[in-house]
């Protein structure tokens, strides 16, 4: 049995600095843009993909802090998955139906353009709307039902050839009471292929817990950072994500466990 990881990078420059809610004032752009440069160097030694979920603006033709088309050619010229963290981070849960078309569209047709490539993987902005129980909901700006329901979500991804879409799955009671991390089988839904995230954002014990659960089972493990914070302290500094790779080498040396991007699923 082989287990699989997908590594996601929610890449967003200033626009997300702007937006940030618990870490607002503590990050820029240009740490983004500083500590993805880094982070490409580090990937590229290990020889090991990862999934950028970037902010379409991002790709536009501009300046630091805001822009950065050449690094988003970069990862994708250094065989990195460049997908879609929508245009303009936007908060799904509020937003109508015909936003949600013109974010996911718009975000697609730049990074296409940078890229020179498809753009098939999809990331919400805050992990929102959250799955839970067939219903579609949202908790960091508001607290209720999202107004955008996941199945409307992920037939919008079909209609524009998104493939693949990490969906937070809430469970409350596992992670948060039990505090269990595990991984998941990948599910397909109306032609888009559902990644669930299996832990919050960093590389600490949930991140090796869900790694080894994919080991065992064969399931798909996702752990996902924000490049800009591998220069702070904590579950996503650079410290905790080496220590990470170190714990999978021996896995992937040994075939128990392949790195994968969210396009390959
Ligand atoms: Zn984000």
């Amino acid at each position: 049995m082989v287990g699989k990881l997908v590594i996601y990078w929610d890449y967003e420059l200033q626009t997300g600095a702007d937006q940030a809610i618990s870490t607002k004032g503590k990050w820029d752009g240009n740490d983004d843009y500083k500590q993805t440069e880094k982070l490409l160097n580090v990937l590229n030694e290990r020889g090991i993909k990862s999934t950028f979920a970037v902010v379409g603006i991002c790709g536009l033709n501009g300046e630091l802090p805001y822009h950065s088309p050449e690094q988003i050619k970069k990862m994708s010229d250094f065989g990195h998955d460049v997908g879609s963290h929508t245009f303009n981070h936007e908060y799904l849960p509020g937003i109508s139906l015909e936003d949600l078309k013109k974010t996911l569209r718009k975000s697609k047709e730049v990074l296409e353009k940078v890229t020179g490539k498809k753009v098939v993987s999809f990331v919400p902005p805050h992990n929102q709307p959250l799955e839970f129980y067939g219903l579609s909901i949202e908790l960091k700006k508001r607290k209720g039902i999202s107004k955008i329901k996941q199945k409307d979500l992920i037939r919008i991804l079909r209609e524009l050839k998104y493939e693949n879409y990490r969906i937070n799955h809430w469970t409350p009671f596992r992670n948060k009471i039990l505090k269990r991390f595990r991984s998941y089988n990948i599910r397909r839904k109306n032609g888009v292929t559902l990644i669930n995230v299996c832990c919050a954002d960093g590389f600490f014990k949930p991140a090796f817990d869900v790694v080894k659960h994919a080991v065992n089972t064969g399931n798909v493990g996702v752990v996902y950072g924000h490049p800009w914070a591998l220069g702070s302290l904590g579950a996503q500094s650079m410290e905790a994500f080496m220590k990470f790779l170190d714990f999978l080498k021996p896995l992937i040396d040994s075939k128990k466990l392949e790195i994968v991007t969210a396009k390959d699923l």
